[in-house]
């Protein structure tokens, strides 16, 4: 049997341990997998695009589990009534290659980015920071400052979007969480005295969402939304400016902010410093950019995360996935079994 967790035992676990918790908890262990990097078999993720959107399969394993994540990018989505990313995933043993843990994956999805961010942040962002500028107030946001409260104690977010409605769900959902929510006029005002930038917008263009006169020394800028080819937030320039972490360097080439940038241009791969062989920050005037596309890691992280977790409690249900014919040569028999016909 192959263990499952759906939306509604997912949305439970999530109630029951808190949000906050759980991404500090995804934090530590996208942390701890991203040390030991180098024991992943690791490649782009493989993109699907139409003039609408993209679909992605995210593959990875070390060497006793395999994962890979089923995820949909679709900007014009919201506009019909859908959400602009859904996804499931799955983790599978390498040893007989049987699937064993299928999930939900559209919120763990925004847990493990927001995860991911603080993990980051930790090693990036100045300690003092308690102003975030947000910008772009869709589905991944709420999320994104919980989890920059969890690690860095940000307390006032100043939100921006084209969409007033989304402001006003974005501070609907945090102030009763005891954030302070600015509403800002335009995306250069919501960065006014900001620590940290994040930008996790959805638009199919490379559009400058953030401008290079509105980042100020010192601020990391956690930019999420910029993850596919022909689709960026941030002014070019402001890449000369800062110094630059991607996850997995081939695919934030094809997909990051750096499609502005030539091939040879300078990045540090998070790893390293993660393992402690290459610096984060140097000091409190440092642009520290964050080149956020989503790399395969982390959803194995998440994911094991969540199994770990729920493994033994009534959140897991069994489902039968796979055909297991007592004899494993005889899988036409088994059509005709009981069980089978079952
Ligand atoms: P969403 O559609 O729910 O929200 C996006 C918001 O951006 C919308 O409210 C929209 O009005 C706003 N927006 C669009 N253009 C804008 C602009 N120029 N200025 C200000 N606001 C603008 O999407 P989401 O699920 O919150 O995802 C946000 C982005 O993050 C997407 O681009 C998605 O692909 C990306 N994403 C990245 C990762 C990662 O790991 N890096 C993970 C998940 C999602």
């Amino acid at each position: 049997m192959t263990e499952f967790v759906g939306v509604r035992d997912l949305t439970r676990w999530i109630a029951d341990r808190g949000t906050g918790p759980i991404i500090r908890g995804i934090a530590d262990r996208v942390a701890a997998d991203f040390v030991r990097w180098q024991s992943f078999d690791k490649r782009e993720r493989v993109a699907s695009h139409t003039p609408f959107g993209v679909i992605e399969l995210m593959p990875i394993s070390d060497p006793d589990s395999y994962a890979f994540k089923y995820v949909n990018g679709h900007p014009f989505n919201p506009a019909r009534g859908y959400q602009t990313v859904t996804a499931f995933g799955v983790l599978a043993d390498v040893h007989n290659g049987y699937p064993v843990f299928v999930a939900e994956m559209t919120m763990l999805t925004a847990l493990r980015t927001a995860a991911t961010s603080a993990a980051v942040a930790r090693l990036l962002a100045r300690p003092d920071s308690r102003r975030m500028a947000l910008i772009g107030a869709g589905s991944q946001s709420e999320f994104q400052a919980i989890a920059f409260r969890e690690v860095l104690g940000i307390d006032t977010v100043r939100v921006w979007d084209t969409d007033p409605a989304a402001i006003e769900k974005c501070a609907r959902n945090l102030e009763p969480l005891g954030f302070r929510v600015e509403v800002a006029t335009d995306a250069s005002d919501a960065t006014r005295n900001a620590d940290v930038i994040t930008t996790c917008t959805a638009d199919k263009a490379n559009a400058i969402v953030l401008r290079d006169a509105d980042v100020r020394p010192g601020v990391h800028l956690n930019a999420i939304g910029g993850d596919c080819p022909g689709k960026t937030e941030l002014e070019p320039s402001i890449l000369d400016r800062a110094r630059v972490f991607v996850e997995y360097e081939p695919q934030t080439r094809i997909e990051g902010e750096l499609q502005s940038k030539p091939a040879d241009f300078e990045v540090t791969e998070l790893w390293e410093v993660f393992a402690g062989r290459l610096p984060g920050r140097t000091s409190d005037g440092d642009i520290t950019l964050f080149d956020s596309v989503g790399f395969a890691i982390e959803d194995f992280s998440a994911l094991h995360y969540l199994r770990d977790d729920v493994t033994g409690t009534e959140l897991v249900a069994d489902i039968d996935l796979v055909a297991e014919p007592e004899n494993p040569k005889d899988l036409f028999g088994f059509t005709m079994s009981p069980v089978g016909l079952v």
